[in-house]
């Protein structure tokens, strides 16, 4: 399967925030977020041709108790299901909650993408149809351990999420709210109202770590 990328570093998101963990980043999304901070594995999908072997091997050698299967859209990709069954460690998926698929999952990380990550121009349309699939959601919040992270841009992001949350009836505990921007001084623009919405609403603020201490680059 291709591979944009994968590296040791520690999770910069979520519940997990924090947890030194192997990434493997597939290439490939069926989306085209106008933030995407991964552009080269949606937009302009980059990496090489990898065999499962290979891939485990090399996650293998970092020694990491935690993966991370992230892409792009790692759930796209049948051999995915392989890929879970040969890492013998703690496996968070991320993943956009669009497409389904049964594999050895800890953590099923879902990301879906609300209106303030709809591009202009030729993607438009297609993103707009996919990136809200309440039955997916539902299924993978059944039967996975879960969180939801939502990135947000506006306070009235709220609108949206609460009418989401409701629709696919998540639980208000597992829902992270984190700050959508690629550098610390946009993220910190924006902490504190999200921190004050989370306060009111029940959920919980996730940083982005990795910006913070490293910035907007690849493989860290
Ligand atoms: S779902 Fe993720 S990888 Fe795909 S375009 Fe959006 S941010 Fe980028």
């Amino acid at each position: 399967m291709k591979i944009a990328e994968i590296f040791y570093s520690i999770q910069g998101e979520g519940s997990l925030a924090g947890v030194p963990s192997v990434f493997i980043r597939t290439s490939g999304c069926n989306l085209r977020c106008r933030w995407c901070d991964t552009p080269y594995t949606s937009w302009n999908p980059e990496g090489r041709e990898m065999s499962i072997a290979e891939i485990a091997e090399s996650a293998r050698s970092f020694g990491a108790n935690h993966a991370v299967v992230t892409g792009g859209e790692p759930m796209l990709f049948e051999e995915t299901v392989e890929l879970t069954r040969a890492l013998d460690m703690h496996i968070t998926i991320e993943t956009a909650g669009t497409v389904y698929r049964s594999l050895k999952c800890d953590l099923m990380s879902m990301s879906p993408k609300l209106a303030n990550s709809t591009p202009e121009g030729a993607f438009q349309a297609q993103h707009e149809r996919l990136r809200f699939q309440p039955e997916v959601l539902k299924k993978l919040m059944r039967q996975y351990d879960y969180q939801l992270k939502f990135v947000v841009s506006a306070p009235d992001d709220l609108d949206e999420i609460t009418r989401i949350l409701d629709e696919i009836s998540a639980e208000r505990s597992r829902v992270l709210l984190m700050p959508e921007g690629s550098d610390a001084e946009t993220i910190r623009s924006r902490a504190q109202w999200i921190a004050d919405i989370c306060k009111r609403e029940g959920f919980r603020y996730s940083p982005r770590l990795h910006i913070d201490l490293w910035g907007n680059r690849r493989g860290v």
